[in-house]
């Protein structure tokens, strides 16, 4: 098991048809992006049509899971009981995914220490057997 940075009360997300390839990933400590392969349009969180070109073909293309923060809040409430407060939730520019950006958590990190073009790098949470979450943290210097 993965270090663990939340709490098992965390509001956690569903799979569907759509979202299931990139959950079975998540959950091998792999970060995908769905990938058109009629004009290889990026997307993130996936759908069933490019909305480029209006393709239903698409597959899932691995990417390094480091970036950047691209801006970031600190939450001073709990969601869950048992939660460390206070918490950050970040929108990470992902490397190589064509411009992709993904809301997230930063851990790791003191809320107060974290700046806009911060250099981070994926960390998975495992949250049970199934489910793996992409949280991220700041690139060891
Ligand atoms: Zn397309």
């Amino acid at each position: 098991m993965s270090d663990r940075f939340f709490p098992d009360g965390m509001p956690q997300p569903l799979a569907d048809a759509i979202s299931l390839p990139f959950w079975e990933a998540a959950s091998e400590h792999r970060l995908v992006v769905q990938r058109c392969t009629a004009c290889e349009h990026t997307r993130l969180p996936p759908s069933p049509l490019c909305p480029e070109c209006r393709s239903e073909d698409a597959d899932w293309q691995e990417i390094s899971g480091r970036g950047e923060v691209y801006t970031h809040t600190a939450v001073h409430r709990p969601i869950a009981g048992g939660q460390e407060l206070p918490f950050v939730i970040a929108v990470i520019a992902l490397e190589g995914s064509g411009g992709l950006r993904m809301i997230s958590n930063l851990v790791g990190v003191d809320p107060g220490e974290v700046t806009i073009g911060m250099s981070v790098e994926v960390v998975w949470e495992d949250m049970s057997a199934d489910l793996a979450l992409p949280r991220f943290r700041p690139v060891p210097q």
